[in-house]
C-alpha cells in the first residue's frame, strides 16, 4: 500500500520485472499470462472506485499509475471483466493440478470483481447472495439454540449473579496486557510463532516484518503486505489487548498467517512462475476466505492447547505481569468461547438482510458472541463496513481445517502447500 512501494520496480513493465525475478522467458508464453495481466489491470482500475479494495500491489508501478490516471468508469471495467471471463471460459484450463487450479482462479476472481461493482452500483443482494457471490462460499444459517451449550458451560466457568457478558467481560480485565508492556508482549509473542512456523516452512530468505501501533481503526490488527517478503503489521490499541489476543494476533498477522500466505504465493508462484495475478490481492474477493481462514487456522497449527498453555505460563504471562498459574483456565474458557465464533455470521446476515436493527445487532452480539458493548459496537461498525466479510474468520477456518484433515497428510506440509497455491474456497470442498 501507499508510500512503501519499492523504488526499483518503479518504472518497470512486466517483462523487466519477471527478469528481475529471474523468470524463463518461456514462461511469458502461456496465455494466461495476458489474461493475469488483464485481471491485475481490471482490479487496480476497481480500486479507484472503491479504496479498500486493493488490500495490497507490488506489481509495476507503472499498472498502478495507469490506473489511477485512466481512472476508468465503473460501467467500463465491469464489461471488460465480462469479456474476460468469456475469454477465461473459452480457454482450456491447461494439464496438471496447479494449471487447473490457477485457470479456476483468474476465473472466480474475475467473477467477484464484477460482483462487486455490481454492488458498487447499487445491486441488491442478500446477505447469503453477496458472500456467495464475493467470496465463493455461503456460512450456515445456525439458530441461536446452537450457542446455547457453550454459553452453559460458560456459566460454570464464570459463575455469578449479573448477566453472562458483562461477567465474562469483568473475567476478561483480567488478562489485559498493561499498555506499557504491549510492545514487549507482543514481540515475544511473534518471537515464537516466526520460529514454530520456520521448523515446518522455509521461508523465502530475507523476509521480515515492522509493527506499528495505530488508533481509530474497525479491525484488531492489520497485515499491510508490501511485496519483496516485507510486512506491516499494525495492531489498533483504541481497546486493550489481551494475553491470549497477543498469540493469535502475532500468527494471524504473521506466522503462519498473512505475513507467511503472502510470501509464499510470491515467492512460489509470482516469482518462480511468473504469475502476475498474485501480485494484486484484491480485498472483498474468495482469495480472502483463504486468507482469513488459513490464518485462524495457523493460531491453532501454531499454538495447539497444550502448548499455548505451555507458552503462556513460561513467556507470556510473566512478560505481561500476570500469573501464570491462572494460564490452564485461561485457555479452557477462551476454547469455550470460540465455540460462539460463527455468531457474528448470525448477527450480521438479520442486520444486513433488515431484519434486525442496529442495537438488536449490537445485542446479539453482546448475548451470543460475548463481545463487551465497546466491541459489540466496533464489530457492528466492521460489519457496515465490510458486510459479509465476516464469514472470511470464522467459515474460512472451518473449511481450511476440514479440507486439511481430509488431506490425511503431515499438517505443516499440507497447510504450506495451500498456502502456495492458488486454491479457493469451492475447491477445498470439492
Ligand atoms: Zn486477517
Amino acid at each position: 500500500m501507499g508510500g512503501v512501494a519499492l523504488v526499483c520496480w518503479s518504472l518497470m513493465d512486466r517483462r523487466s520485472f519477471l527478469a528481475l525475478a529471474g523468470m524463463p522467458v518461456l514462461a511469458m508464453a502461456d496465455p494466461l499470462n495476458a489474461y493475469a495481466e488483464t485481471y491485475v489491470k481490471l482490479v487496480l482500475a476497481a480500486g479507484q472506485h472503491d479504496p479498500d479494495y486493493v488490500d495490497a500491489y507490488y506489481g509495476p508501478a507503472a499498472w498502478k499509475e495507469s490506473a489511477a490516471r485512466e481512472a476508468r468508469p465503473r460501467a467500463e471495467i465491469r464489461s471488460a471483466a465480462q469479456a474476460l471471463l468469456e475469454r477465461l471460459t473459452a480457454t482450456p484450463a491447461g494439464a496438471g493440478p496447479l494449471l487447473r487450479l490457477r485457470h479456476r482462479y483468474l476465473l472466480l476472481q474475475t467473477r467477484s470483481l464484477e460482483q462487486r461493482l455490481e454492488l458498487l452500483d447499487g445491486a441488491k443482494m442478500s446477505f447469503d447472495q453477496e458472500s456467495q457471490a464475493l467470496y465463493d462460499a455461503v456460512a450456515p444459517a445456525l439458530p441461536a439454540g446452537h450457542f446455547e451449550p457453550a454459553l452453559a458451560a460458560l456459566e460454570k466457568l464464570i459463575p455469578g449473579a449479573a448477566p453472562l457478558a458483562e461477567r465474562y467481560e469483568a473475567w476478561q480485565k483480567q488478562f489485559i496486557i498493561p499498555a506499557e508492556k504491549l510492545d514487549t508482549v507482543f514481540r515475544a509473542a511473534v518471537d515464537e510463532a516466526r520460529a514454530r512456523t520456520l521448523r515446518h516452512i522455509r521461508l523465502p530468505q530475507g523476509e521480515s516484518f515492522t509493527i506499528e501501533y495505530v488508533k481509530g481503526q474497525v479491525w484488531s490488527a492489520y497485515n499491510w503486505y508490501k511485496g519483496n517478503a516485507h510486512s506491516l503489521i499494525q495492531v489498533n490499541t483504541d481497546l486493550p489487548v489481551e494475553a491470549g489476543n497477543a498469540v493469535s494476533l502475532a500468527a494471524h498477522e504473521g506466522y503462519p498467517g498473512h505475513h507467511v500466505y503472502n510470501a509464499l504465493l510470491e515467492d512460489r508462484l509470482v516469482r518462480r512462475r511468473g504469475w502476475m495475478e498474485f501480485t494484486v490481492y484484491p480485498l472483498y474477493s474468495p482469495q480472502s476466505l483463504i486468507a482469513e481462514g488459513s490464518a485462524e487456522h495457523g493460531v491453532e497449527l501454531a499454538f495447539p492447547a497444550e502448548e499455548r498453555i505451555a507458552f503462556y505460563e513460561q513467556v507470556l504471562f510473566p512478560r505481561a505481569g500476570l500469573a501464570p498459574v491462572r494460564a490452564r483456565e485461561y485457555q479452557t474458557v477462551k476454547d469455550t468461547v470460540s465455540k460462539l465464533a460463527h455468531a457474528p455470521n448470525q448477527a450480521a446476515r438479520d442486520y444486513l438482510d433488515g431484519r434486525i436493527d442496529r442495537p438488536a445487532c449490537q445485542a446479539y452480539l453482546t448475548r451470543y458472541a460475548l463481545l463487551p458493548p465497546a466491541r459489540a459496537a466496533q464489530r457492528v461498525r466492521f460489519i457496515e463496513k465490510n458486510r459479509a466479510y465476516v464469514i472470511n474468520y470464522n467459515l474460512g477456518q472451518d473449511l481450511v481445517r476440514s479440507y486439511l484433515q481430509r488431506r490425511g497428510g503431515d499438517p505443516w506440509t499440507e497447510f504450506e502447500q495451500l498456502l502456495s497455491s492458488p486454491r479457493l474456497p469451492s475447491g477445498l470442498t470439492s
